[in-house]
């Protein structure tokens, strides 16, 4: 096991004595700092106003774009917008990305439905075709498919680095190498993936990457963040502008702000950003390389405990593995399971077709369990709750 302390990381994390929380995939749990940074920030508004607690945590604030940069190894804080999610984030990004009749978005068998949703919406309005990729044997994208389906028409690469429903990790490093080989822009969806494995923008050479606050990171809700490398910037016209992403310098003219604040709108949850920003640093002093190691080791032990019952089958695919855990059991609705959990104050959650259809739609799964573990989970938590399935059959 990772060198970690885990009785310390449980005791700062308030949730850990109510709940067995394996629905970190969903939301994890806040520990005490960002808790108490979020609400400092909520008790100084009300305390000395709104603006003037801007204005006094200032720095704060200022930190957090620092924090991100710092998390995912951006070159500049100017690179970073923090949006109100994941899904925001992301929209800011591709919505402001010119398409012509015949271009083509390629994504990922296992893209999440919001991202498909919008690939769809403005395939629709401008003529454009989405194109999924399909899968090596080992069920992450190809990469060798990936090289013969580029061509000129291509115009954009975009897949989540770690799916909704799934321990599977794309290689999105070497999916990296080939977009920027042929010179094609390339978004990530690094929703899942934040503070759970690392996740370094330089490597990867991606020119978008989305993230939210809650989930891995455990940060506060209603936050999330979006990279832009800053040698796109220039060309992105957002799709909608307002006096904090532009200033009104005449009457007649704008200018838009040159870093990636232009696709940031101007009032937002101050207090989630503060919280946002202690959660990327909480991560980096536990070291992401630990936690992640720990946190694949629990998730391993499931498989295996899961795979060891009559009937147990999990659906995570992948060369590498991480902490989410699908699964299913013969003769057993996935959301019986659930429910068994729930009254024992497991908190788990089932992932459908409706998140991940393409994917689900090929393996011809309808639902299943998807228990999401992070490195402050036990051994003694996962046999509680093997127990429980246990018990069912
Ligand atoms: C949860 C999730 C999202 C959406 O994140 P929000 O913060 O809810 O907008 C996007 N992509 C993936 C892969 C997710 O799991």
């Amino acid at each position: 096991m990772a060198n970690l302390d885990i009785k310390k990381l449980r005791d700062e994390t308030p949730g850990c004595a109510n709940v067995t929380h394996l629905n970190n995939a969903g939301a994890g749990l806040m520990p005490q700092p960002v808790l108490e940074a979020t609400k400092g920030m909520l008790d100084l508004e009300a305390n000395i106003g709104g603006y003037e607690a801007a204005a006094e945590w200032g720095d704060k604030l200022e930190h957090t774009y620092d924090a991100i940069a710092n998390l995912i190894n951006a070159d500049h804080r100017e690179e970073i917008a923090i949006i109100e999610n994941a899904t925001r984030a992301f929209d800011m990004a591709f919505y402001s990305l010119p398409f012509e009749p015949g271009d083509k978005i390629l994504t990922s068998v296992t893209e999440y439905a919001s991202n498909v949703i919008s690939y769809l919406h403005v395939c629709q309005k401008t003529g454009a075709e989405l194109v999924v990729v399909p899968n090596d044997q080992h069920g992450q994208m190809s990469v060798d498919a990936l090289e013969t389906m580029l061509d000129d028409k291509v115009k954009l690469i975009s897949l989540s680095h770690i799916p909704t429903n799934g321990g599977l990790v794309q290689p999105v490093a070497e999916i990296g190498r080939i977009a920027r080989e042929a010179g094609v822009l390339y978004m990530v969806d690094a929703c899942q993936s934040v503070g759970q494995v690392p996740v370094d923008v330089q490597e990867i050479g991606c020119d978008f990457l989305a993230a939210t606050s809650r989930k891995y990171l455990r940060g506060p809700r209603g936050t999330g963040f979006l990279y832009v490398n800053k040698e796109v910037i220039p060309a992105l016209d957002p799709v909608m502008l307002d006096l904090h992403a532009a200033t009104w310098v005449a009457p007649d003219r704008y200018e838009i702000r040159n870093d990636a604040r232009r696709f940031e709108n101007w009032e937002t949850n101050f207090a989630g950003k503060v919280g946002l920003g202690v959660a990327c640093d909480y991560a980096m002093d536990i070291g992401i390389e630990a936690g992640s190691e720990r946190l694949r080791e629990l998730a391993a032990t499931l498989r295996s405990e899961i795979e060891s019952i009559p009937g147990g089958k999990t659906h995570d695919l992948g060369l590498v593995k991480g902490g989410i855990v699908t699964f299913t059991v013969d003769g057993l609705d996935p959301d019986d399971i659930v429910a068994a959990w729930a009254k024992e104050k497991i908190n788990a959650n089932t992932s459908s077709v409706r998140s991940t259809r393409f994917d689900m739609e090929q393996r011809g799964i309808e639902k299943m369990v998807r228990a999401s573990v992070h490195y402050y989970n036990t051994e003694e938590e996962i046999e509680k709750a093997m127990g429980i399935v246990k018990n069912l059959m």
